[in-house]
């Protein structure tokens, strides 16, 4: 399949034109950013990894009946998904204190809350995504109200799902991030989840130890960054062709495969 030209180059994904109008291909990189890009750094082989869960748990939501812009995996690297108009908000769904919550409100990492706590964020780099609330949201049009309504009411369900999909491989899922984007199928417009799901995205510990094996190990310059990223692939059972090659020459034999 050959791809089209770049229509979008983000921080740790560059997105293509598809095969026809619908699709795009989104390309996963091995850049690590954090804190609006002030760090930087290239984590080798991470794309591949973020790649393989990304798709993993979008099958699985896909399964459960949550609609995703997932359409195929296409290589090590690559993935084909539905073409949308990303909603400017990032929904953050969180089960216990960590990150910017624990540092604006002085409440201990660690800390469990009594029920999930969803949070919104107005996507702009300029401005550092900040905080907003469901008015600022209605206020300024970024999402309709029946669209913020199936955003939460998704978002609840994908952390349910993805709670007990964790805590079944010994990890627990501390918060993570969402976006969604609408799409027209069958003259309806549809919202679905679109972006990734992947250590960039979520913060997962070790169940016995609270080891991190996400992004704050980049984050807080713990090392180890592909290791975590790697056991939470290895626990998931995804990645099974990379034992013994490093991800490159694996994204590359990938890649001659394909053509
Ligand atoms: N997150 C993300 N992208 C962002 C901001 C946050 O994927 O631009 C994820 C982050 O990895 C964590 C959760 O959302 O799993 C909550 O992040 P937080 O607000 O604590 O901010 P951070 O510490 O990531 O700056």
């Amino acid at each position: 399949m050959k791809k089209g030209s770049k229509i979008y180059e983000g921080k740790a994904k560059i997105l293509f034109e598809g095969p026809d109008p619908d699709t795009l291909v989104q390309h996963f990189k091995d850049d690590a950013t954090a804190f609006n890009a002030e760090m930087r750094d290239v984590i080798e082989g991470k794309g591949v990894i973020n790649n393989y869960i990304s798709e993993h748990i979008m099958l699985r939501l896909n399964e459960i009946g949550i609609p995703t812009h997932f359409i195929k995996r296409l290589n090590m690297r690559e993935q084909l998904v539905k073409r949308v108009d990303i909603v400017p908000i990032e929904v953050v769904v969180r089960n216990v204190v960590a990150g910017t919550l624990s540092k604006r409100l002085g409440i201990a990492e660690g800390t469990v809350l009594p029920h999930p706590l969803i949070e919104f964020y107005y996507k702009s780099d300029a401005l550092g995504d900040p905080l907003v609330t469901e008015d600022h949201i209605m206020v300024f049009g970024w999402a309709i109200p029946e669209e913020l309504d199936e955003m939460v009411s998704l978002s609840m369900r994908i952390n349910d799902f993805l709670l007990g999909l964790f805590y079944g491989i010994g990890l627990r899922l501390i918060d993570f991030k969402l976006e969604f984007g609408r799409l027209i199928e069958d003259d309806m417009l549809r919202l679905v989840l679109a972006d990734e799901i992947s250590p960039d995205t979520c913060r997962l510990w070790d169940m016995n130890t609270n080891e991190k094996l996400d992004k704050d190990r980049f984050r807080l310059k713990m090392g180890g960054v592909k290791e975590g990223y790697q056991e939470v692939a290895r626990r998931l059972g995804v990645l099974p062709r990379m034992q013994g090659k490093t991800a490159e020459r694996a994204a590359e034999e990938s890649a001659e495969e394909k053509e």
